[in-house]
């Protein structure tokens, strides 16, 4: 009830409406604790729209309450915004009082994303006075799991993995006082009443328990051994970084060639010396979101085993009370952690499915009671000209919508691309991004695909009848076959167009006429042939296909993308062989040349990513690629060596980028025995500037001023930082995607943009 008084005349009452991430994160303790300090009377509460309050007061009073309401809130709020939806002239006198949660309304209430333990709660864990000293799942308002133990909403105890586990009377008192900083903290627990964490040996043999069990951990991880550790959203393999056998082991049983480890470091002083560490960098490692960051390598080395053959190293740092606990009991202060599966699978996150999959692969298991309600990976950020953009969005993120805009009405379900899948949901003003799912070439990620869908529409109460399904143009990606399985109307949206539509959709640049560039390894294009190197131009709901790289020939079509030296040979046909043959190997052009003159499975492309593989090929990349971009990655390492300011030609005319030029000239300097590190910068360089020659061309002739940036190719921080540096200069203003990823991750956001552009009648 608004509490009662009588009015005064010197003050104001004011409704304010809060908007962002407010509920589950301790914000209307906080609301409570700011009025009273301010001698406000009124009240908070918690609806589907957000958190709604009324204060009543003197209006200097008032105007200091809403500033630190923006100001103040807690690390785990998102205030998107606060806005006055009522006044009126006079004050109420009373106290001020959280009122019990108005249910009825709109459907939708934003789920926090996992969030890292908070520092308050890290100050208890290590208080021998405190009730959870030495507690592994400490957690409060401000933080702790969220979406990984969500069953259904609204968000209550009932309906989280927490259910079975019944309060004792000091959590219940604390979850009943609004001062409490654990009040209405859905995860709360202690030692008395919560989950504890139990070490199993490698054939799942209980072996300790409690303190015990996280001390032999310690002991083991030092000793070498991998384990397998259930954290928020599933197991990690954990080992130590700093000890190259037992990282071999890892890579060996894991089936993991190549693809660089995550590194969980003990803290930021640990890194010290082994990766850069700017500012930005440090921010995004100790956020809450705690993903893993890509960072720029520094002068001591790890065992090459961790990442091998990469110009960066991805870090993270502990976010979980158990992590902290590993390291306090003396766990090595580099660990590799990496997902708990084998080669491409998901992620295990059930205890019975990781301790049959990881069975041979972990020497034990650190296995804790509280189930995990979904698999949520760790997520991964790079950070492109000093600012974070997303390349694999998971935990920390998700299920956070990446853009609100009241356009969005009518439910749509965007399923996404064929690998490195996210799904989209678009309804009632927001869109979400699912976390990521994983190439659905695998069954258990296709299968997790599936579980994903079904989760989210029903969490948002989104009718699978009603919702448009927009899904991409190739109709043999799992996700576009498992749209025929949908009831609702289904649009196929062509992959390049969705990845510029990403960017418009997360920028909001809806009426705005961009140049989009979408450079990356494949896509079905709307003639058939394998698109990748392509550029658009207009508004959203007018996009045109104005440029392309020219096309070359596949050899082995899409599933040769593996081997860069097919793909130097597409693109080399046609020259003479004496030129390239000699810096390809035998076999693989052997191979590719017997298909060109067959003519069987050879499409053309204009993959931007193939020319890479063929430059890196020719610079001696050899052999299959283990893992996706794996040889444009090896060729940026090597520009980034270079020193030179060269640029190898790249013409952009009539709509078309010629390769020949940068190709050939490429091949003199080969022949020349110009360093390899020059040679793959200067072709990086000439990229850059055919670029920004396109876009002056283009830009030019239509009068457009803004450029979008989209497709996996983006994730190259040489082409990237090139490329925007100097169209900025040229008076450009540039953007690429930073919420989602530039790769196939944020494809569901562009279909779902573009879902809706068809939903109002437009593209
Ligand atoms: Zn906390
Ligand atoms: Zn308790
Ligand atoms: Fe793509």
């Amino acid at each position: 009830m608004p509490s009662s008084g009588h009015t005064s005349a010197e003050g104001l009452t004011l409704r304010l409406r809060v908007r962002g991430v407010v509920q589950g994160v301790g914000f209307r303790p906080f609301v409570y604790r700011l009025a009273q300090s301010l001698g406000l009377s009124g009240w908070v509460l918690n609806d589907p729209e957000g958190v709604l309050i009324e204060a009543s007061g003197p209006e200097e009073r008032l105007q200091a309450f809403q500033e630190a309401l923006v100001r103040q809130a807690p690390a785990a709020a998102r205030v998107e915004g606060v806005e006055v939806v009522a006044r009126e002239v006079g004050g109420k006198e009373g106290t001020f009082v959280i009122r019990e949660s108005a249910a009825q309304g709109l459907p939708i209430t934003l789920i926090s994303p996992d969030l890292a333990v908070c520092e308050e709660c890290l100050r208890e864990l290590f208080d021998p006075a405190d009730p959870r000293y030495l507690y592994p799942y400490i957690n409060c308002t401000h933080c702790g799991p969220r979406y990984s133990i969500l069953l259904d909403l609204p968000y209550d105890r009932p309906r989280t993995t927490m259910r079975d586990f019944s309060l004792c009377p000091r959590c219940q008192a604390q979850y009943e006082d609004p001062l409490d900083r654990r009040f209405h903290a859905q995860p709360v627990a202690c030692p008395q009443c919560g989950p504890h964490y139990a070490l199993l040996d490698g054939e799942g043999q209980p072996v300790a328990e409690r303190e015990e069990a996280i001390a032999l951990a310690a002991r083991w991880l030092r000793e070498g051994r991998i384990l397998a550790v259930k954290g928020i959203g599933g197991y990690h393999l954990a080992c130590d970084a700093q000890n190259p056998e037992a990282v071999a082991r890892l890579r060996a049983r894991k089936y993991r060639k190549d693809k660089p480890f995550a590194l969980m470091a003990k803290d930021l002083e640990a890194l010290e010396g082994y990766a850069l560490l700017p500012p930005e960098a440090q921010t995004l490692l100790t956020s809450p979101a705690r993903p893993i960051v890509l960072l720029e390598r520094g002068p001591k080395t790890l065992p090459p085993e961790v990442a091998p053959g990469v110009p960066e190293i991805g870090v993270m740092l502990p976010y979980t009370p158990l992590h902290h606990l590993l390291f306090w009991a003396g766990a090595p202060p580099l660990l590799v952690m990496t997902s708990g599966n084998r080669s491409s699978e998901p992620i295990a996150y059930r205890d019975e499915e990781a301790l049959e999959r990881l069975q041979g692969l972990a020497e034990g298991f650190l296995v804790g009671e509280r189930p995990i309600a979904r698999r949520v990976d760790d997520s991964v950020v790079a950070l492109l000209e000093g600012r974070p953009a997303m390349v694999r969005r998971a935990r920390g993120y998700a299920p956070s919508p990446v853009v609100r805009h009241p356009r969005f009405q009518k439910p749509i379900l965007a399923l996404g691309a064929g690998l490195k899948n996210a799904i989209a949901l678009a309804t009632e003003g927001y869109v979400f991004v699912s976390q990521h799912i994983g190439d659905l070439d695998n069954l258990d990620a296709f299968q997790a695909f599936v579980e994903t869908l079904h989760d989210l529409t029903r969490m948002y109460r989104v009718p699978l009848e009603e919702a448009l399904v927009v899904h991409d143009l190739h109709p043999d990606y799992p996700s576009s076959r498992y749209a025929e399985a949908l009831p609702g109307p289904k649009l196929a949206v062509q992959h390049h167009r969705a990845h510029i539509a990403a960017v418009v959709a997360e920028h909001g640049l809806w009426e705005e006429p961009v140049l989009g560039f979408a450079f990356d390894g494949t896509g079905l294009g709307e003639d058939g042939t394998v698109w990748g190197g392509e550029v658009f131009a207009g508004p959203l709901w007018a996009l045109q296909r104005v440029g392309h790289l020219d096309t070359a020939l596949l050899p082995g079509g899409e599933a040769a993308a593996r081997y860069p030296e097919q793909a130097a040979v597409g693109f080399l046909i046609g020259q003479e062989e004496a030129l390239w043959r000699p810096f390809l190997g035998e076999k693989p052009v052997a191979v590719a040349l017997s298909l060109l003159k067959s003519g069987a499975r050879t499409p053309k492309t204009s993959s931007l990513g193939r020319l890479f593989d063929a430059a890196a090929a020719l610079c001696g990349f050899r052999g299959r690629m283990s893992y996706e971009g794996q040889a444009a990655i090896w060729l940026e390492a090597l520009a980034r060596q270079g020193r030179g300011e060269e640029a190898y030609p790249f013409p952009f005319r009539e709509g078309r980028w010629d390769y020949r030029p940068l190709l050939m000239a490429l091949l003199q300097d080969l022949r020349r025995g110009e360093p390899r590190e020059e040679v793959a910068r200067r072709f990086h360089l000439g990229l850059a500037q055919g670029v920004v020659e396109a876009a002056l061309t283009l830009g030019r002739s239509l009068g457009f001023k803004t450029v979008a940036l989209s497709g996996g190719v983006w994730h190259n921080k040489l082409l990237h930082a090139r490329v925007v540096q100097a169209l900025r200069r040229e008076g450009f203003q540039v953007f690429w995607n930073q919420e989602v990823p530039v790769g196939d991750g944020g494809i569901a956001l562009g279909q779902a943009a573009l879902g809706q552009m068809a939903l109002e009648g437009l593209g």
